[in-house]
């Protein structure tokens, strides 16, 4: 990877050792490949059609010039940390309710955040976790 450039931001995705990178536009994208000086992303929706690219250099972050097939989402950054901590609680919660457990860690999060995460997405991870000690109710 190219020396991230200072405006572009670098965060943990969903999955172990995956990033997301962002400008704080609305518009989010995986690392596709580097170069020394150079990064290509694609958009995280590239699997759902969305053609969108960026780059970034020296010279900063930049747009391709196909337009993204969605709209900005200013909320997905924080999805997805919410999404982060509510797994490693999987990992971490001992005799507590689970939902009493994502309910808290949802607390601090706006309204638009908190809707989009639904217990169920949450099950798999939560039957890994030391399953028996885990409670669904
Ligand atoms: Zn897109």
């Amino acid at each position: 990877m190219a020396a991230l450039h200072q405006n572009v931001v670098k965060e943990p995705g969903t999955r172990p050792g995956r990033f997301f990178f962002h400008v704080h536009d609305g518009f989010y994208y995986h690392l596709h490949a580097s170069t020394k000086t150079r990064d290509f992303y694609k958009c995280v929706r590239s699997q759902r059609g969305c053609r969108a690219r960026a780059t970034s250099g020296a010279d900063g972050f930049r747009h391709s010039i196909t337009d993204h097939n969605h709209a900005a989402d200013p909320w997905f950054s924080q999805e997805i940390a919410l999404k982060n901590s509510i797994l490693k609680a999987c990992e971490e919660v001992r005799g507590r309710p689970f939902k009493e457990v994502i309910a808290e860690l949802c607390e601090p999060f706006p309204e638009e955040v908190r809707n989009r995460v639904n217990i169920h997405v949450f099950k798999e991870a939560m039957q890994r976790a030391a399953a028996s000690s885990v409670q669904l109710e």
